[in-house]
């Protein structure tokens, strides 16, 4: 479903020039929920830019859904369509818009489509109920919890009918309660075929809702394998600082 094959990402300002990224390869398939964990700082939400399409690569080749997407052949007008017909994008501060229902920002990537507003509401209300908001359409977003205000935009994705969601830090200011209902309306896109690539912190969430981690360090892939695979030593070893120094030095 996503493809990366020797990606580079790098930024460049005026007197830096920093590796956000170095040769990554990956291939995500749909159905698969990933874990992308690591150190602050190690290319994570610069990863799931790249696979969203909000950013593009230095270097290297992002193919997602069958579609190699080569910026110098798009337009931007084909990169909008391409994004809003396959990705999701769920965000640490959620991304609702204030003012409109929680059915109505549900719908608002199908504003894009050629579809009556009845179909619009239906596929609203089909996403809403699969992430277990069915009694909330019609409020709004500042009269929902955090985890329920994040589920309100994976229920956004899954009305999409997106084929990838990409989450940046889903949980990382929710409760562990609202973490878990969010991990698990992530894990229903997931076993709808949705490839998700989400990026965690807490090991306990990873291992317990992840098919497979992919871990970070220094902008290079140091681990990817299935969860199961993981032990203690092994998530260690992710957030182990002097590896990380050691990584940055042999660049
Ligand atoms: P993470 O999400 O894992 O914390 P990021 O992908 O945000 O990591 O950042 C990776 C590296 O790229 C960091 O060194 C960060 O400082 C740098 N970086 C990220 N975005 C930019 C940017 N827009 N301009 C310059 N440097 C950036
Ligand atoms: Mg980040």
């Amino acid at each position: 479903m996503i493809r990366l094959e020797q990606v580079s990402k790098l930024y460049r300002t005026e007197r830096i020039e920093t590796v956000a990224l170095h040769n990554v390869n990956l291939t995500i398939e749909e159905g698969e929920l990933v874990s992308i964990m690591g150190p602050s700082g190690c290319g994570k939400s610069t990863l799931l830019h790249l696979m969203g399409l909000l950013d593009e690569p230095s270097q290297g080749e992002v193919e997602i859904d069958g579609e190699t997407i080569d910026r110098r052949r798009r337009s931007d007008r084909e990169l909008a369509r391409l994004r809003n017909e396959r990705v999701g994008f769920i965000f640490q501060q959620f991304h609702l818009i204030p003012d409109l229902s929680v059915a109505d920002n549900v719908e608002i990537p199908l504003l894009y489509r050629k579809l009556s507003g009845k179909e619009r509401r239906s596929l609203a209300l089909a996403a809403l109920d699969r992430v277990g908001l069915s009694s909330r359409t019609r409020h709004f977003p500042t009269q929902l919890s955090g985890g329920q205000q994040q589920r309100v935009a994976i229920a956004r994705a899954l009305a999409q009918n997106a084929k990838v969601i990409l989450a940046d830090e889903p949980v990382a200011s929710l409760d562990p309660e609202s973490s878990a209902t969010v991990l698990e309306s992530l894990r229903v896109a997931a076993a709808a075929g949705v490839a998700v690539i989400a990026s965690l912190h807490q090991v306990h969430l990873a291992t317990h809702y992840a098919d497979r981690i992919i871990a970070l360090r220094g902008g290079a892939v140091l681990q990817d394998a299935p969860t199961a695979t993981f032990d203690p030593p092994a998530f260690a070893q992710i957030y182990d600082r002097t590896g990380e120094r050691q990584v940055a030095r042999s660049g």
